[in-house]
């Protein structure tokens, strides 16, 4: 086996490929609400050299999101959350809403395990309507 390179590597080539930095919209500003100062092209981040630490440090101020009118799924309650994923007004409801199926779960589990008990002793007693084993 042998692998032969075809063609020269050109090492200007690979320099002037590494030389080109990604560069991102000009005009941009820090997205801190009381920054205004405007971001390098260089840089990825919404915020400037300052306020990007304090956004990965976590302590992120209300960040503006979609506020939307939503009800409540276990009382019907209207509240705003900008929140896409929240289907309940509180903690309680969600909790509720829990327990409701995981209650309903239960109930329809017990259901199939009864059914199945009643179907095993009725093809146990009736010896022709045994299924899967033909003497
Ligand atoms: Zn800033
Ligand atoms: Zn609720």
């Amino acid at each position: 086996m042998s692998t032969r390179i075809t063609g020269t590597l050109n090492p200007w080539g690979a320099v002037s490929q590494a030389r080109r930095v990604r560069s991102y919209q000009s005009g941009r500003i820090c997205s801190h609400p009381d920054c205004d100062t405007i971001l390098s092209i260089y840089n990825p981040s919404k915020y400037c050299t300052v306020h990007a630490s304090l956004a990965a440090s976590g302590r992120r101020r209300s960040a503006p999101r979609p506020i939307r009118e939503v009800a409540c799924e276990q009382c019907g309650t209207v509240f705003e959350t900008g929140n896409q994923a929240r289907k309940y007004c509180s903690d309680r409801c969600r909790m509720a809403a829990f327990a409701r199926r995981k209650r309903a779960a239960l109930r329809a589990e017990s259901r199939l395990q009864k059914a199945r008990a009643l179907q095993a002793v009725v093809t146990a007693s009736d010896g022709r309507e045994r299924v899967g084993s033909a003497a």
